[in-house]
């Protein structure tokens, strides 16, 4: 093939990867079609790659099959050893791992055709202008995201606690964000000594690392799904201003793809938690699921067990399931399951109130359900399953806490504060399966509890839903 010909193919080839890329994008929105749409978007990535491979050209191929291995392996060990409940940390990782890949790729760029190229000239004469900025905007964007992200991975492992306020932040960040970019840009365009414009790299490499970790420290724990969303995309973002300085066609398109579908994801949880994206970054909210101990006394709880639960059931026409957190950690998809079926079989119409930050990812519910294969169509989501709460004979809420606490509205400046919730409270009876009155993420009082028509079936998930369904099968 000749130079036009292999430039004609990989432009048809790319166009097959982008068209891959937004169907497999489409089809993750619907659970049904997730899957699918995850094989669609892996094949859209090998595409990717043989493309690179093919306008690359003559490589050495050795190094290529290095890293697809390594690579390769790093992958397979982290899928084979993730847990389904972190699953946020394993996204926040990827998404650091992706920002750190945008940030090295520019700034071996910088290195293999600047510093150790021909000497004596500046990267923008080298490289032209436009790519030298958009090295210098990979740099910054990706060595972000790589900071932010294992920043907030830490966080929700719980290795850092707390959401310490650091002293004038905003003007910090600006002030490192601004310096960052100036010694990017007279690093790039100004010097043509090669040592000098190194170190002004990075300096504006380690500004850009401090700018991700001030940026996260201080948010708090119940805000993370968010940030998490947002570096997603900034880690698209980094990708896209990679693709420019290498004036690669694909990488610019599937960054774009990545950075606009992060940044969607982010206003959809803005939303959900009823947070501005500017009042989430301030940070400062959430705790850390603990809460002061002052906080955490109840009055008069009413505990119930199985049997009581199951004769209610019995009499029931409607039930509402809320899943939650401890769901996922009961392992206990498989035996709501089991309970579903009981009731269902017995007549009574069982739906499954899905709120939209359940659990500790978007969809984590969605993804537990599923495993144990529930049917898509008993889930319903918080906008259309809370008008029918108070038409609603029971609902059981297993292992959700923050996601059904009404001091999202009755304390507005509380950690969950504005947050719409699923509003189970106006359902005849409720039963809230957990193992004690400890808090949810948020680390806050749930006057749920507490209310005349709750009763608590204190706990483990699983063991109690296994108990229900055995009473349920026996009467
Ligand atoms: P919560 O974290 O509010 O509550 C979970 C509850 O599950 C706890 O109170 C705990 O109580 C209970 N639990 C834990 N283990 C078990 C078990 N084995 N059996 C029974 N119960 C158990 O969860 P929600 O889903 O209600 O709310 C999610 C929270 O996480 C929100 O604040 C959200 O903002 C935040 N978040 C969401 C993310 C997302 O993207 N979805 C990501 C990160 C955070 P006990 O110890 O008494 O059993």
């Amino acid at each position: 093939m000749n130079g036009i010909e292999v430039t004609q193919v990989t432009a048809v080839l790319a166009l097959g990867s982008i068209a891959l890329f937004v169907v497999g994008l489409k089809r993750l929105s619907k659970v049904r079609t997730a899957r699918e749409g995850n094989a669609l978007l892996a094949a859209g990535m090998l595409l990717a790659v043989i493309i690179t491979l093919i306008e690359v050209g003559r490589v050495d191929y050795r190094w290529i099959v290095t890293g697809l291995v390594v690579g390769s392996a790093f992958g397979i060990l982290i899928v084979v050893r993730a847990q389904a409940t972190k699953m946020p940390q394993i996204v926040a990782r990827f998404n650091g791992f992706g920002g750190a890949s945008s940030a090295l790729v520019a700034l071996s760029l910088f290195w293999g055709r600047v510093v150790e190229g021909d000497g004596g000239q500046t990267t923008a004469a080298v490289l032209g202008g436009a790519a030298a900025a958009t090295l210098v905007l990979s740099v910054l964007i990706g060595a972000i995201t790589f900071s932010g992200s294992v920043f907030a991975e830490l966080k929700l492992a719980g290795t850092v606690s707390g959401s310490p306020s650091i002293p004038v932040r905003g003007p910090l960040m600006g002030l490192l964000a601004l310096g960052g970019l100036a010694l990017g840009a007279v690093g790039t365009f100004a010097i043509d000594d090669d040592t000098v414009a190194a170190a002004l790299v990075l300096g504006l490499f380690a500004a850009a690392l401090l700018i991700g970790i001030i940026l996260v420290v201080p948010i708090g724990g119940a805000d993370m799904p968010v940030v998490i969303s947002l570096l997603n995309s900034l880690s698209g973002l980094a990708a896209a201003a990679t693709g420019f300085a290498l004036t690669n066609n694909l990488l610019i398109m599937a960054g774009t793809i990545v950075g606009a579908a992060g940044l969607i994801l982010t206003q959809i949880m803005c939303k959900a938690m009823n947070r501005s994206l500017l009042n989430v970054l301030v940070g400062g909210y959430g705790g850390d699921g603990g809460g002061a101990p002052e906080d955490q006394e109840y009055g008069h709880v009413v505990s119930g067990d199985a049997e009581e639960a199951a004769m209610v059931l019995e009499a029931a026409e409607s039930v509402v399931i809320v899943p939650g957190y401890g769901l996922a950690v009961a392992r206990a998809q498989h035996a709501v399951h089991e309970v579903a079926k009981a009731l269902t079989g017995r007549g009574v119409q069982v739906r499954f109130g899905i709120h939209p930050v359940a659990g500790r990812m978007p969809g984590h519910m969605n993804v537990v359900l599923a495993e144990a294969e529930v049917p898509y169509e008993q889930l319903v989501e918080m906008d259309q399953i809370n008008p029918d709460f108070s038409q609603t004979d029971v609902v059981i809420v297993v292992g959700a806490n923050d996601v059904v606490n009404p001091a999202a509205s009755s304390d507005p400046t509380g950690p969950i504060g504005g947050m719409p919730i699923l509003e189970v409270g106006r359902a005849r009876r409720v039963f809230v399966i957990k193992r004690s009155l400890s808090p949810g993420y948020a680390g806050i009082k749930n006057e749920l509890f507490e209310r005349e028509h709750t009763v608590m079936l204190f706990g483990d998930a699983k063991e109690v839903l296994d108990a229900l369904a055995t009473e349920l099968a026996d009467n």
